[in-house]
């Protein structure tokens, strides 16, 4: 038999740096969003083996992209590879190009931002409401007021539905239509989530969905645009499948990609997308848990809700203010590892990443606060209520009280 060599084991790291976790964990170590994986899946991917659809397209492709479309409420999907890919292709489609501007975010996950500098745009980054940790709409319509003036209107905004908490689309929508600039959705982290009663993905002309391995659902890669405009995503799966025209032979007159989501990983995404919604309600579950068990010490404040919105709760996160807890985020976040239980800070701002120095920043305190004292808490769908109290047992730990 074929054995591959040991992998540095870190199911449930978004993006962790190279060199990090390298040490041999004990399988119980607690992750922060760790893949949760079921029978069905199982039964899909052996279904999609033995009708030999091994291939980039197939039954398991469209039935995932009419389920992922029924699901965000738009008329049609485009299955990717990978959420990066559906944002570079959602950018296209909006006409960016050399020389433009895009507005989005700071606190985001980098990939909001690089399918940007792909199409030889900029990112005008902006800081975020301190009431949601979105974007923050007062500064983008000051943004756009100013800009407009000037004639120097952005070509696209991208807002990030962050941590699975929508961004204010009852404001940022109609600043976006007032000013006829595109609108993209970031909702990578947030599938499932609903905000003015409808659901994460449908705001926008198009929203973006990541099957990453520490997301709601994965696919263990994989990502999809969504859309209702059925013209768009076609265009979508057109770009993504090379460009080929129609003809007989390999025709070509345009560049293309090779971002289309296999059968049999499609095959994984139904299987997931079916318990999407027990997910939510777990990961829901798991934040109150914390709530009671954390909620009431000094200095400890958790990611609010927006009224209009109801958050998957992807990850529970939340701030720690160390002269009223008397421990930094840092102390608390080393203390866990300690007992081999993985937090994170939140995402480093992208103003203050080395790649995008010099860039513009509208704002930036709030975010930069929120780097400074956030800690992201396990929030896998199969954490233990035993794992849950060592967490709250631990972390309570640290502080003075
Ligand atoms: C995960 C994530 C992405 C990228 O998705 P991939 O499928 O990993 O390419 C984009 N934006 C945000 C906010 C994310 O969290």
């Amino acid at each position: 038999m074929h054995r591959l060599g040991p992998v540095a084991p870190d199911p449930g790291g978004a993006a962790a740096p190279a060199g990090e976790q390298t040490a041999p964990f004990p399988s119980e170590r607690i992750y922060l969003s760790p893949p949760d994986i079921g029978q069905v899946e199982r039964d899909l991917v052996t279904d999609a083996f033995d009708s030999n659809w091994v291939a980039p397209l197939g039954p398991h492709v469209d039935a995932f992209e009419r389920e992922l479309a029924e699901r965000c409420g738009v008329a049609d999907a485009a299955a990717l590879g990978s959420g990066t890919a559906a944002l570079h292709l959602a950018l296209l489609l909006a006409g960016v190009g050399p020389g433009d501007d895009v507005v989005c975010p700071s606190l985001t996950f980098v990939a909001t931002a690089n399918p940007i500098t792909y199409l030889g745009a900029r990112p005008v980054f902006i800081d975020s409401d301190p009431s949601t940790w979105t974007l923050d709409p007062d500064l983008l319509e000051t943004e756009f007021e100013t800009r407009a003036r000037h004639g120097d209107l952005p070509s696209a905004v991208i807002t990030v539905d962050l941590y699975g908490q929508c961004a204010d689309y009852g404001r940022i929508e109609s600043i976006c239509r007032r000013y006829d600039v595109a609108l993209i959705e970031d909702a990578a982290e947030a599938l499932g989530a609903m905000a003015f009663e409808r659901p994460a993905g449908s705001f926008g002309e198009c929203g973006v969905l990541s099957f990453n391995g520490n997301k709601i659902i994965t696919t263990s890669g994989g990502g999809a645009l969504v859309s209702d405009d059925v013209d768009a995503i076609a265009r979508a799966r057109f770009l993504a499948s090379q460009a080929r025209d129609p003809a007989p032979h390999y025709q070509h007159s345009e560049i293309g990609y090779n971002y289309r989501l296999s059968n049999l990983l499609a095959a994984v995404g139904r299987g997931q997308l079916e318990t999407l919604d027990k997910r939510v309600e777990t990961r829901r579950r798991n934040f109150d848990r914390y709530v009671s068990g954390l909620g009431g010490l000094p200095g400890i404040d958790f990611m609010p809700e927006a009224e209009y919105c109801s958050s998957n709760r992807w990850l529970t996160t939340l701030t720690v203010d160390p002269a009223a807890f008397g421990a930094t985020r840092e102390e608390v976040r080393l203390e866990l590892e300690r007992h081999n239980i993985e937090s994170r800070p939140l995402w480093k701002p992208l103003h203050l990443q080395p790649l995008f120095e010099g860039e513009p920043m509208i704002g930036g305190a709030v975010a930069e606060g929120l780097f400074d004292d956030g800690l992201c808490l396990p929030s896998g769908s199969s954490l233990t209520s035993a794992q849950l109290d060592q967490v709250i047992d631990i972390f309570r730990g640290v502080g003075r009280y």
